[in-house]
Formats: C-alpha cells, structure tokens, sequence
C-alpha cells in the first residue's frame, strides 16, 4: 500500500502578493471582499485574497484598454517587446524555487513535479513566444490587377484570460506568452482555488519592465469576476481553459459582443496498448499518463485500452506501480502524489468511485481516502470497464484509471472516438504503420506514440469536438491574439 511520508524538505514559502494587479497598481477589492485560499493537503487557509467583481473588472479592463489603444506597449518595437518578455522568463528562473514552492502550496502538487515541470515549461513558454515577437508578419499577395497587396498580422486588442487550478503558474504562461508577443494586453482571472502564483508571476512582469496595464490580474470567482471579463464590451478575446459545460456558459455570454474565443477544455483521452507494446515502458506512460498531477490533467489518459492477449500481465504490472506511488506531504521530495484540489473534488472522485463498482467494474487497488487529513485520493485502478460505465465515459479529474480489452485494430478506433471528447490520444506499439494508421483515425487533437505528456511550446495544443476551439502553443496559438489586415493599394 501507499506509504506516508513524513519530512517537509523544501521550506513553505512566505505569500508577498494577494491583491487586485490593475494599471500597474495592486489594490485592493472595490467591494473591500476577500476570498480563502486554502492548502489542499492541510485543508488549512494559506491567505485571504482580494476578491473581484464586476467593478474591479470594468477598472481593469478600462486599464488594458488604454494601454492597449494608446501604446507603448503595442506599437513598441517588437523586438524590444521580445526582451521584456525574455526578462520575465530570466526573473521566473532567478525566482524558480519559490514559484515552485508557492505552486506546491497552493495547489497540492509535489514539489518535485512543480520543480521539474511545471516551472521550467514556464520559462520555456515564455522564451519560445519571446523569440515570436519580432517574426510576426503577413503576405504580399500577387491579386489580379495594378495593384500592391498584403496582409499584416496586429494584436487582437485586450484579452480576456481564465484559467483553471490544474497548472496555475503553467496555464499563466501559456496564455501570457502569445498576447505579450503579439502586443496585446491583458486581464487574467486566475482560478479561485491557485491564485498565488499568478499574482507573483504579475509582480515579476512589472519588475522585468513589461509596461503597467500590460497585464491585469483580478481574483475572483467564476460566475462574477469571469462573467463580468467575458461580458464585457471592451474586451476583443477570451482565453478560456476548464470544463466544456463552463465554455458553453461563456459562448453564450460572449455571444452579444461577438468576441473571439479560444477554448482549451476537458478529455476522456484513450491511451491504447497494442500486444507488440514494450510492455514495460506502456505500464510506465499508462500510470504517468493518468497519476500524473493527481490525475487532474485535462489530457489524462483516462482510458485505458489494451488489446486482450497482453491484458493479465499488463494489470499485474500496473496495479504494483500504482502501490509503488508515495502519497503525502507534497513538500517531502519523496512525495509522488499530493491530494486533490479542495472538498469538491474530492467528492466528485469518491462518488465516482462507487459508480464504478455499482456498474460492475472491479477496483482493484484504491477507491478510499489517503489519512485523515487533506484532500488525498489512494491511487485507483478499476478492471474490467465497460464503454458505456460513467468511469469510461465522463471525465472524473483525479486518479482513477479504467482499464478495457479490445481485440483489433478497427473496433480500437472505434471504440476510441466514441466519446464527444478529443483532446489527446496514446498508442503503443513497434508496428510503425499500425501507429500511424492510429494516430491519423483518433480524432483527438494530440496523439503521442510510445510516450504521453510530452509538451513542447513549440507544439500545437487543443482539442477535436467538444475538448475545445483553436490551439494554444506553436505557431497555431499565436495566430489566435491576431487579426489579419489585407491593405490594397493602387499602382496607378
Ligand atoms: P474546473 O472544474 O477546472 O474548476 P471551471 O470551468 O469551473 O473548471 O473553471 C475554470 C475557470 O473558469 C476558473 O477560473 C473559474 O473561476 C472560471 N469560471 C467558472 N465559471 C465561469 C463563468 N460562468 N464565466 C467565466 N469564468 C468562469
């Protein structure tokens, strides 16, 4: 079973920051209302946080705006718009072990993974889109007639960004990163649950010189704060990562102004083990793929396929994995697993739980709570799934996995697409053509063979059906902070 760990080795960091970040200035809320954020492995309160609302939304966005419409910012050179942002990657590094330390504190996850992941994807992202900044331009087109045409790719305006608790710090980057290169600005409303890292990330990007009201943060709860962002008429995009049933909420809401939407939402993501896998190294991506961030990974592999000959064997192998994970403090660098989120979370697992084994799967390993204190969930294996069982079919967001057989090619494909998500897919086997055939068939926006999670901010991102619109990362997710401008001008 899962053993506790008991040393705290990486110290709790102060919090320096739990204000409103608007035009330069940290206020407090219009309201004078403040919110808790909570440790999710002691349940214990870390700070009280500024808590916005519509008014400190319309002041932030009244702040982008100007900075938007009156410079520096957007009509800074690019290049020098790319070494502001290459500075705050520099200040996130110099910074790394306490934005880690305050990603672990928030959030629950182990400090080895805020270490070795999230903070150093950090940086790469805003290095990768730093270097965009100056290499941003359109066509000259050759159209009929005496004329010269082309096309210039300008920032979109102020853009609206909401994020999810799952990568606090991460998701920042990933959205900051292309509307700082293209020359936007923008209001960020981070998750209730993970303010802190972002709100420090806010302070390193004034100190690296990024101009006030480039960025705007305003704490807050969904319904008001991101409600009142993705309302109102001065903001020209949303940015938007969590739940599909949210994205529909803000569609609606963003309908009057008809404001550009970028989603990035959930998955039942298959990740698919042929018989002529590494059966070894399709084990070890299967319980990373899943366990990894306590299973709250929008391209969890939540599904877990393998074909019928190798099946025995390959849950032997796993179910030892999964009592090989460490749950506990998640500032002991032992530590494999933190807990969930908060209450809710934690909840909704254990109740999924129960409608796996009311449906007939059998859970093998897991299915309980991890100590009497904090939101920790055992790692959760369940064998013999079925299609239609709600643990194969809705995303649960924590660590249980559901293990299904399937025989051939063809049915895996199908099987694997029957589900109105398509956010990522895995496959594993050494058939090349048999990975390709896979890889081209799954409608999923990101299928990896022989690996999963690998994240590169270089590539694209984002979801088939209902995982979301548009991609973030790469090339692709920059075109999404401009819009394209044809000029035609006669040579006569
Ligand atoms: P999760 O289940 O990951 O919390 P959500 O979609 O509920 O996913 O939340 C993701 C982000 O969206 C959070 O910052 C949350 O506050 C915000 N949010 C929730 N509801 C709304 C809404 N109606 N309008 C705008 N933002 C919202």
């Amino acid at each position: 079973m899962a053993t506790v760990t008991e040393t705290a080795v990486v110290p709790v960091p102060k919090v320096r920051q739990t204000k409103i970040l608007i035009g330069g200035e940290w206020r407090d809320s219009v309201s004078g209302k403040t919110f808790d954020t909570v440790n999710p492995a002691t349940e214990e309160v870390i700070a009280s946080i500024a808590e916005g609302d519509k008014e400190d939304v319309d002041l932030a966005v009244a702040a982008a705006r100007k900075t938007f419409d009156s410079g520096p910012w957007s009509t800074m050179d690019a290049r020098d718009r790319g070494r502001l942002i290459m500075r705050l990657a520099d200040l996130v590094e110099s910074n790394a072990a306490e934005l880690a330390a305050l990603e672990t504190l928030d959030n629950g996850k182990p400090i080895n993974d805020s270490m070795a992941a999230d903070i150093p994807l950090v940086i790469d992202c805003l290095r990768y889109y730093a270097g965009w900044a100056d290499k941003i331009h359109g066509d000259t087109i050759p159209i009929r007639g005496n004329y010269f045409c082309y096309t210039r790719r300008e920032p979109i305006g102020v853009c609206g960004q909401i994020i999810p608790w799952n990568f606090p710090a991460l998701m920042a980057a990933w959205k900051w990163g292309p509307a700082l290169a293209t020359g936007c600005t923008v209001v960020m409303k981070p998750a209730e649950q993970t303010p802190l890292s972002c709100l420090r990330m806010g302070e390193l990007a004034l100190e690296a010189g990024i101009p006030e009201g480039v960025i705007n943060i305003v704490p807050g709860y969904g319904p008001t704060a991101g409600a009142s962002l993705v309302k109102h008429p001065g903001v020209d995009k949303i940015a938007f990562t969590g739940e599909h049933l949210t994205a529909q909420i803000i569609m609606k809401d963003a309908a009057m102004t008809l404001k550009r939407l970028t989603f990035e939402l959930g998955g039942k993501s298959p990740n698919v083990i042929f018989a002529d896998a590494d059966i070894d190294a399709a084990v070890a991506g299967a319980e990373f793929g899943l366990f990894f961030n306590q299973g709250q990974c929008c391209c969890a592999g939540s599904r877990v396929f393998v074909q019928e000959s190798i099946k025995d064997e390959f849950v032997e192998k796993l179910v030892s994995r999964a009592h090989e994970r460490t749950l506990g403090n998640p500032f002991d660098t032992g530590t494999s697993q933190g807990p969930q989120i908060d209450q809710a979370q934690f909840d909704k697992i254990l109740a999924y739980v129960e409608k796996g084994k009311a449906a007939g799967a059998d859970c093998l390993t897991g299915g309980t709570r991890f100590g009497n204190k904090g939101f920790f969930v055992e790692p959760t294996v369940f064998n013999n799934v079925t299609d239609d069982m709600p643990i194969a079919t809705d995303e649960i967001f924590g660590p249980v996995m559901s293990i299904l057989s399937f025989k051939d090619t063809d049915e895996i494909i199908r099987r694997s697409n029957n589900t109105f998500y398509g956010l990522a897919a895995a496959v594993w086997t050494r058939d090349v053509a048999k990975a390709h055939l896979y890889a081209k068939s799954v409608r999923a926006g990101t299928v990896w063979v022989n690996c999963y999670d690998v994240f590169d901010a270089a590539a694209p991102f984002g979801g088939f059906k209902m995982s979301g619109m548009g991609r973030e990362l790469g090339e692709a997710g920059l075109n999404n902070y401009t819009e394209l401008k044809t000029v035609t001008m006669s040579l006569d």
